[in-house]
């Protein structure tokens, strides 16, 4: 019985001892806990960034008078990225004759694209964007799989390269014959990175209208949009385009893109349901 009590009470104190030694240390982690939450209060501050990002939201209000009636998901499996067409940084954004680049465009991410060109030099023109250059890559090397041997003529150039080169033709022609071969500077899809000129290897009718019908654009009228680039300027589609057939000049919108204008036989203008440029 003694030994029974005697028990009791050890467990007693026992229990005392460490619900005094807990109260005490649980003394210590409170401040802790304050100086931790005075941190998460910090974290807070970052809130007025969110409200910027609500503001980035606000263009798609814009969007929606196109699509009354329709909720964000079906405006988005039904129609085309409006916004991509008029964002500069964007592999999709449309550039004619009535669209133009802002002024001060210039193409963050340019880089050599590994192929072969019908030069040598490692200069602008010889510049894509990076994305559209690994595309390239792929073309070239798909083109070479069935015996077809491609080079690059012309891709990128600069906003101050298209002005000089303009104003040469202008010159020489006047503006009104000049606009019909060439791009007024802003125009240009040249100033995009996402644009190129290509010949067959040995360079003969490079942008020139004999490059149709060889066996190297017959391959790209049938491949190029595998690779994610449409022939931008189709045959038959001038008073859609604002340009005359050319083979030659691919611009590049990503494999989807290119999927639905190869699809459906349109034009980026079609696709975007947007003006043609003509005016006809
Ligand atoms: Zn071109």
């Amino acid at each position: 019985m003694n030994k029974w009590i005697t028990t009791v009470v050890v467990l007693f104190v026992a229990a005392v001892l460490v619900v005094g030694c807990g109260s005490k240390n649980s003394a210590l982690p409170v401040t802790g806990t304050n100086t931790g939450q005075s941190g998460i209060t910090d974290g807070n501050a970052v809130s007025p960034d969110n409200e910027e990002s609500d503001t980035v939201d606000t263009p798609t209000d814009n969007g929606d008078s196109s699509t009354e009636g329709q909720t964000p998901s079906d405006s988005q499996d039904k129609g085309p990225d409006l916004a991509a067409a008029a964002d500069a940084e964007s592999v999709a954004v449309l550039v004619n004759k009535e669209f133009a680049l802002p002024e001060d465009y210039k193409p963050e991410d340019l880089v050599y694209p590994d192929v072969r060109f019908t030069f040598k030099e490692k200069i602008e023109k010889r510049m894509m964007r990076k994305e559209a250059a690994q595309a390239l890559e792929e073309l070239f090397a798909a083109a070479e799989n069935d015996g077809v041997y491609l080079a690059g003529v012309s891709a990128y150039r600069s906003h101050s390269t298209q002005t000089s080169l303009f104003n040469r033709y202008v010159a020489k022609d006047g503006e009104e014959k000049a606009k019909t071969y060439s791009a007024v500077p802003g125009h240009s899809e040249h100033e995009t990175g996402l644009a190129i000129d290509v010949s067959g290897s040995d360079g003969k009718c490079a942008a020139d209208d004999c490059f149709g019908g060889t066996k190297e654009a017959n391959w790209l009228d049938e491949h190029a949009t595998e690779n994610g680039f449409i022939i931008r300027y189709p045959d038959g589609k001038e008073s859609i385009t604002g340009y005359k057939y050319e083979p030659w000049h691919l611009r590049f919108v990503g494999k989807e893109i290119a999927a639905e204008i190869a699809e459906r036989d349109i034009t980026l203008e079609e696709y975007y349901d947007a003006v043609p440029v003509t005016g006809k």
